[in-house]
């Protein structure tokens, strides 16, 4: 069964053992934002813990108790979440390696001194509710600043993670990074180069869906971070560009992150893609012949770029593809009159047009002229298509593969898409009817004669 935050705090008392509330769920609680997982901390060893919340009925998982926590799950009115029960720790770190070793520490005191920023560091005794703040992390709280505990340079050469950590709250929450932390984390960011692919795209994915990904972003380039965690992205700064960019590629970058337009459930995929979608102009950069700087292909550039770069950083492969074919589309231009070229927009980004027009606005949002008027009529015209010709969009060849390849008594073979991309777009464009077999038969007759 799942118990309550009261059974187990009663449980605690009755066995005279302490309990508090830390970590990022009092941290959210007094900036007045909700959190899921609520951490404890206690005196009271794993083995002790464990019997204490089986004692209680509770469900309980064990698999982070090497490190010393038990998991429970706890109901909140209707909601039931796993929380972390996790005995004082006084971690010890031996120079230069990247796990701790764990070690159980006796007081809050002690526990509290090991944790990262001082925001992070505040405990609250779940029995008086009253609350220990050893590092002044209340008063970080109110002046929204993110700062190490003890020695930066220390600490982040302890465990450089943190650099990234601290990085990603200034933009989950909207922080500042106090001046001392943040020369701390400016002077130890070659030390990312030793952790874990996987923690890096974590905190990185974090950190472009927080509240503020600018001041993020701007933060890490300026702290060299950049440079260490996505050298691809490094030569877009003090990449000028022409007249109608009011920014280098670098800042117009952090401006789409930025202003990029949100939608449920797109956040990741509409950041990232404001992200890389100019990841390809340094490369292609040339002066044309009025002089100015040009960006000639600069989308099939960076989508390229943008797909390596994404299977390095192990994104995932939907999004990454994803991302990869907005990076490649985001130039599209249709004209709203003409129907037929603002089906075949939609059709190249199948299930993502609005994403795409979400990039092209923002993009266009740090320009130094203001294209609203051609967007609007560009998503009205869609918004329209999608009402009434979607079975259209959808449409396929009226032939398969199969069909093809019986009607003729040909080998199968890359001729087979060929044909069919090609009645899939006549499809599109109206020129045939979806389920018109017969014409579709006539038309695959006459490409053949010419392949
Ligand atoms: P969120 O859950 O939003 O990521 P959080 O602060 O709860 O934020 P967790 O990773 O859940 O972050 O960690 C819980 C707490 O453990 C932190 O608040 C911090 O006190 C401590 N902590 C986590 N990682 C580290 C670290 N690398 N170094 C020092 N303390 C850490
Ligand atoms: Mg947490």
């Amino acid at each position: 069964m799942t118990i309550t935050h009261d059974a187990l705090t009663g449980a605690f008392r009755d066995a005279r053992r302490q309990l508090w509330l830390v970590g990022g769920a009092l941290r959210d609680r007094l900036l007045g934002i909700a959190s899921k997982d609520i951490d404890y901390a206690t005196d009271a060893d794993p083995d002790e813990v464990e019997a204490l919340v089986r004692g209680l009925g509770a469900h309980v998982t064990t698999v982070g108790k090497r490190f010393g926590t038990i998991g429970v799950l706890l109901r909140d009115g209707t909601n039931e979440d796993w929380s972390e029960i996790t005995t004082f720790r006084g971690d010890s770190y031996s120079a230069g390696t990247r796990w701790p070793d764990v070690t159980f520490g006796t007081t809050i005191e002690e526990d509290l001194a090991r944790r990262d920023f001082t925001i992070n560091a505040l405990a609250e005794d779940a029995f008086s509710h009253r609350t220990l703040d050893l590092f002044g992390g209340e008063a970080d709280l109110a002046a929204r600043l993110i700062r190490a505990v003890g020695e930066p340079v220390r600490r982040f050469e302890e465990d450089p993670l943190r650099i990234l950590r601290g990085l990603r709250f200034a933009s989950q929450l909207g922080f500042d990074i106090e001046p001392a932390t943040f020369a701390g984390m400016a002077e130890t960011a070659p030390l990312l180069a030793t952790l874990s692919q996987e923690r890096i795209t974590a905190e990185l994915d974090r950190l472009l869906q927080g509240l503020d990904p600018a001041g993020g972003l701007e933060a890490l380039r300026a702290c060299g971070a950049l440079d260490v965690v996505l050298p691809e992205l490094a030569n877009m700064a003090g990449c000028e560009q022409n007249r109608f960019h009011r920014f280098d590629v670098w800042g117009h970058t952090v401006a789409t992150v930025a202003t990029i337009e949100l939608a449920p459930g797109r956040k990741r995929l509409r950041r990232w893609t404001a992200l890389l979608h100019d990841l390809g102009k340094p490369a292609v950069r040339h002066v044309k012949a009025n002089g100015e700087w040009g960006f000639y292909r600069h989308e099939t550039a960076g989508a390229e770029l943008a797909a390596a770069l994404l299977e390095r950083l192990k994104l995932g492969k939907s999004d990454s593809l994803a991302i990869a074919s907005l990076v490649r589309r985001h130039m599209d231009r249709p004209d709203p009159e003409d129907a037929r070229s603002v089906r075949r927009f939609m059709a190249r980004a199948p299930g993502y047009w609005r994403d795409l027009l979400a990039l092209k606005r923002a993009d266009n949002a740090s320009h130094t002229y203001d294209d609203n008027a051609y967007h609007d009529a560009l998503e009205a015209a869609c918004e329209r298509i999608e009402r009434e010709e979607a079975d259209r969009l959808r449409a396929e060849s009226p032939l398969t593969g199969d069909d093809l390849v019986a009607m003729f008594e040909r080998e199968p073979g890359p001729w087979i898409r060929v044909v069919k991309d090609r009645l899939s777009a006549m499809v599109l464009d109206g020129d045939l009817a979806p389920g018109d077999r017969v014409a579709a038969e006539r038309t695959a007759r006459k490409l053949l004669g010419r392949l």
